[in-house]
């Protein structure tokens, strides 16, 4: 079974055509990097799979057809790293916590407590479970929202410019983090425009330009051309 099938995916807005038959496939355990222009359609790519946009064309998760999908399993199939985090009273723990609402009934059981303490020293920020969110660096809060996500235990984690706006250490920690979670068997799908940092990290990549797929590399692939 693939993680993610797309079959002639095609948006409109007011009649301009924003995706342009749209196919292609994902692997469990790959670590995709979709690449393009501003405008290029990742974005709205994006929203189609995560059941934000309605789109025309077929979307399959984990097998399941993505119309077929109440809410609920769907975030039990996907998570998602929005391009900017809002920080906010809450400490880095209880924010993570926020992940495992697709699971919890009304109050965290001792597992959920687990898990949580699991994702902070996966993702290398237990010493910062105590802090605001309000008081985290731009990278910082880049990996609680990865934690959070990683809390919500999907096969699947997409994200949208994960190293937008950070400093190139921690966007290299990001990158690093993103491929030891597809090492590990989760399938990561990352928009980016930074083409350097996506092929020195990434496993395989699909440029988009003007809603049309205009190439999809592996790896080595492209060691091999080059
Ligand atoms: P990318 O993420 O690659 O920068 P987007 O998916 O954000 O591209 O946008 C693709 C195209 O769709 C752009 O031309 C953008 O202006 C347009 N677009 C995106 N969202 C809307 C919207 N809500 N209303 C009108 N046009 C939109
Ligand atoms: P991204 O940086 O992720 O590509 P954008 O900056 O293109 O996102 O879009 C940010 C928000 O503005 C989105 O909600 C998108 O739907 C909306 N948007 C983008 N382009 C347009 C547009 N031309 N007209 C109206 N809304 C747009």
């Amino acid at each position: 079974m693939k993680a993610l099938v797309l079959e002639d995916v095609s948006f409109s807005y007011n009649g301009r055509s924003i995706l342009k038959e749209v196919s292609f496939d994902v692997e469990k355990g790959e670590f995709l990097v979709i690449l393009g222009p501003n405008g290029a359609g990742k974005s709205t790519l994006l929203r189609c799979i995560l059941g934000m946009l309605k789109c025309s064309g077929s979307i399959d998760i984990m097998g399941r057809n993505l119309k077929t999908l109440r809410r609920d399993e769907l975030a039990r199939l996907i998570s998602y790293v929005p391009q900017r985090v809002e920080p906010n009273f809450l400490r880095v723990f209880d924010f993570v916590l926020l992940g495992r609402k697709p699971y919890m009934s009304l109050r965290p059981s001792n597992e959920d407590i687990k898990l949580v303490i699991n994702v902070l020293e996966t993702v290398g920020i237990e010493k910062l479970a105590e802090r605001p969110t309000k008081m985290l660096s731009g990278g910082e809060l880049q990996k609680v929202a990865i934690a959070r996500a990683l809390a919500q235990e999907t096969p699947i984690l997409v994200l949208d410019e994960p190293t937008n706006n950070l400093d190139p250490k921690s966007q290299i920690e990001i990158m690093r983090l993103l491929r030891e979670l597809s090492l590990a068997g989760k399938t990561v799908i990352a928009v980016m425009h930074d083409v350097n940092l996506a092929l020195r990290f990434g496993e395989r990549f699909i440029f988009m330009k003007k809603g049309e797929i205009l190439g999809d590399y592996r790896k080595n692939t492209i060691r091999k051309e080059v």
